[in-house]
C-alpha cells in the first residue's frame, strides 16, 4: 500500500525493454542518437506542433528551471502559485538558473491560481522603475500540486491575463498526462491552443525511469535553451537512454494508458474514502493525487499494516484517536484494486 508519491512506483516493463534494446548497439552521444530523431517527431505529432523544439532532461526541476531561465531575464520576476513546485520544492533552482530572477507568489487556495490575484500580482510589479523587478513569465502547474486540474477555460483566463501584459507562459506538467486524460482533450488544446509557450512534459511520475521532455513552441528559443541546458550540466552524453524511455512512452499510447490507470486507481480510492465515516476529501480531485482527512486511529491502523503515505497536517503521535489528520495520497500506474480496497478497509477499522 504505497501512496506516498507516483515517482516511487516501478518503471513500466515496456520502458525497461526499450532501454535494453537501446543498449544493443552504439549510438552518437549528446542527443545525436537516432532514437532522439524519432522522439522529436513523436512529441511534435502528439502536440500537433511540427516546428516545436524538443529536448530531454532527467528531472522536472531541470525542465522547469532551464525553460524559465530561457524565458526570464535575471531582472524579471516569475509569477506562480504560492504552493508551486518551482517555489516550494526546487531549492531556489529557477532563481539560480535565471541568474537571480524573483518569484512573485499568487494565491491558489486549491492549487489553481486565482485570476484576480494573478492580475493584481502582475499589476503590482514593474511599478518602481529601475528599482524593482520587471514583469516576467507566468508559470502554471497542470495538474496542480493539490491534485486539482484547471479546465481549458480556466487556463485560457490565466493565460489571457499573462498575454495582455505581454508575458510568456510556462506549464509545469510533471503530471501533464494525468491532467490530459482527466480533461479528455488533446495535448495541443491544453498547451499552445490556450497560449502556453513552453511545457515541462513529465514522464518520471508516469512510468519512466527518469525523463521529462521540454517542448518549446517558439523554435527561436531553441539555441538559447541548448546552451543553458549544457551550462546547467543537464546535457546527457549517453543520451540514447533518455530517448529510449520517451520513445516507449509515446509508442502505442503507453503514456495515456498509464495515466488513465493512475487516475482510475485514484478515483477508486476517492470513492472508497468518501463512503468511510469521518473522512473528508479536500479540494476537487482531478487526477491521481488527493488530500483527505480522517481520524488518527485510522492512520494508526494503516501505519501498523505498513501503508506508506505522507501526513500533511498533524502527527501520527498523539493522544486523541479522533483527531483528524490530513494525508496526501498519490496513485501511480501500478496501484492495484486489492491494495486500494485494503487501504480503505483499514481506514474504516
Ligand atoms: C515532481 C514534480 C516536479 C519534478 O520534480 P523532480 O524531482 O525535479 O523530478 C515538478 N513539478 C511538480 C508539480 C512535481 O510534482
Amino acid at each position: 500500500m504505497f501512496f506516498a508519491s507516483d515517482n516511487a512506483g516501478p518503471v513500466h516493463p515496456k520502458v525497461m525493454e526499450s532501454l535494453v534494446k537501446a543498449n544493443a548497439d552504439y549510438a552518437m552521444p549528446y542527443g545525436s542518437d537516432p532514437i532522439m530523431g524519432t522522439v522529436r517527431e513523436q512529441v511534435r505529432e502528439v502536440f500537433e506542433a511540427p516546428e516545436a523544439a524538443v529536448y530531454l532532461v532527467a528531472t522536472g526541476t531541470a525542465a522547469n528551471s532551464i525553460i524559465l531561465a530561457t524565458q526570464a531575464n535575471p531582472w524579471e520576476t516569475i509569477f506562480c502559485s504560492r504552493i508551486a513546485h518551482i517555489h516550494e520544492d526546487e531549492c531556489g533552482c529557477p532563481e539560480f538558473f535565471t541568474g537571480g530572477a524573483k518569484l512573485t507568489l499568487v494565491d491558489a487556495p486549491d492549487g489553481k491560481m486565482d485570476p484576480d490575484a494573478l492580475k493584481v500580482a502582475i499589476e503590482g510589479e514593474e511599478t518602481r522603475g529601475v528599482h524593482g523587478p520587471q514583469r516576467g513569465p507566468v508559470s502554471i502547474t497542470q495538474a496542480t500540486e493539490k491534485g486539482t486540474v484547471y479546465s481549458l477555460s480556466e487556463l485560457k483566463t490565466l493565460i489571457n491575463i499573462a498575454k495582455s501584459y505581454g508575458q510568456k507562459t510556462h506549464m509545469d506538467g510533471a503530471r501533464f498526462t494525468n491532467a490530459l486524460v482527466s480533461l479528455g482533450c488533446s495535448a495541443a488544446e491544453m498547451t499552445w491552443g490556450v497560449g502556453i509557450d513552453a511545457v515541462s512534459f513529465g514522464g518520471t511520475k508516469n512510468g519512466l525511469m527518469g525523463v521529462e521532455a521540454v517542448v518549446l513552441f517558439d523554435p527561436d528559443q531553441a539555441w538559447e535553451f541548448e546552451l543553458r541546458r549544457k551550462r546547467a550540466a543537464h546535457l546527457f552524453s549517453k543520451h540514447r537512454f533518455l530517448s529510449a524511455q520517451m520513445q516507449a512512452y509515446l509508442t502505442d499510447d503507453l503514456w495515456l494508458e498509464l495515466a488513465t490507470k493512475a487516475n482510475t486507481a485514484c478515483a477508486r480510492l476517492t470513492r472508497g474514502l468518501k463512503q468511510t465515516p469521518d473522512t473528508k476529501i479536500l479540494f476537487e480531485p482531478g487526477a491521481n493525487m488527493i488530500f483527505a482527512e480522517w481520524p488518527r486511529a485510522g492512520h494508526q491502523r494503516l501505519h501498523d499494516a505498513g501503508a506508506q503515505y505522507y501526513i500533511y497536517s498533524g502527527a501520527l503521535e498523539g493522544d486523541d484517536p479522533d483527531e483528524p489528520l490530513m494525508a496526501r495520497l498519490v496513485c501511480d500506474w501500478s496501484a492495484t484494486d486489492e491494495n486500494i480496497d485494503r487501504f480503505i478497509d483499514l481506514v474504516k477499522g
